[in-house]
């Protein structure tokens, strides 16, 4: 039986940790941007740490990490270790923390070149030779993806870890947003290039939207298809450095873009007639009527 003093003592409310490793701070502005929903969840959650808002700073354990940013040094190295040991469940947020960000780049290039490109004294300059996700490192309950990510999908995915069940975030392409929307399709009218048969969903296919193609920034749909989407690109006139760029600018770290950027990079002749797609997420078909996307 609880003494009175006991039954005084509101019950512990779950403690939420944001941490930033290499990136912009855009994901972690996002859980600031909620705004009305920001309050209502203070109300439930010790926000313990989170820099980005405040510079207090309350010790581990944590219910619930999320993680902003990709591993680019030493430092941050032994930071996610840190997080991965103090936090029950740990959430990456974003392109740099799912998938090694921008900043991934540096993987298909010398850094110590880039280092003495950029710094004065390259020599004060202590970074990795690549830029990995968290989950390249530490076990990961989750990875919300996007540039930066969505309000909406990450308060679903605060909520769904908070009350212990899986998040509802769609694992399909910007397609099915772009044909949910009723877009017309830029590829199939307009024969503007497109990553959107194999880009995560989450933006609500905001470039084809305004009549642009999608260039990858939600990241990696599930199973992408590049060997039926790279000879479509080439066809719509973009020759291989420019797919190349396309195919690394947000997504660098993920094997299916890295093995078609790679291949095409030594020469693959991405034009070749491809077998047509036949699994679910295999991308586009090329004969399908202006209004349906590919
Ligand atoms: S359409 Fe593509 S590039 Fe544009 S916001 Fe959505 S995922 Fe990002
Ligand atoms: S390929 Fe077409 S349907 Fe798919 S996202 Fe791009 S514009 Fe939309």
């Amino acid at each position: 039986m609880s003494t009175v003093s006991e039954a005084l003592v509101p019950p512990a409310r779950p403690r939420l940790a944001v941490w930033k490793l290499a990136s912009c701070d855009g994901c972690q502005l996002t859980l600031l941007d909620c705004e009305d929903e920001l309050l209502a969840l203070a109300d439930r959650v010790e926000i313990a740490h989170f820099f980005e808002a405040s510079s207090a700073d309350a010790p581990g354990p944590y219910d619930l990490s999320l993680v902003e940013g990709s591993v680019t040094t030493p430092d941050a190295l032994a930071l996610v270790r840190h997080i991965r040991a103090v936090s029950r469940r740990l959430v990456t947020i974003g392109a740099c923390a799912t998938a090694g960000g921008i900043q991934a780049l540096r993987n298909f290039a010398d850094v110590a070149e880039f280092r003495a490109a950029v710094y004065a004294r390259p020599d004060y300059i202590d970074t990795l030779a690549t830029s990995t996700p968290v989950s390249a490192h530490v076990p990961v309950d989750f990875e919300l993806q996007g540039c930066p990510i969505d309000r909406v999908q990450l308060l679903e995915v605060i909520t769904a870890h908070l009350a212990g069940r899986t998040p509802g975030i769609p694992d399909h392409s910007v397609c099915f947003e772009c044909k949910r929307r009723g877009n017309v399709c830029v590829t199939v009218a307009h024969g503007t290039p497109c990553l959107g048969p194999v880009t995560h969903a989450g933006c609500g296919a905001l470039c084809p939207s305004y009549h642009r193609g999608c260039y990858g920034c939600f990241g990696p749909s599930d199973s992408p298809n590049l060997r039926a989407l790279v000879p479509l690109l080439r066809r719509d006139g973009m020759d291989r450095e420019a797919v190349v760029r396309l195919l690394r600018t947000f997504n660098a770290y993920s094997p299916a873009f890295a093995r078609a950027s790679t291949a095409l990079e030594e020469g693959e002749d991405a034009s070749a007639p491809q077998p047509a797609p036949t699994a679910r997420g295999d991308g586009p078909g090329p004969d399908e009527p202006e209004g349906a996307g590919p």
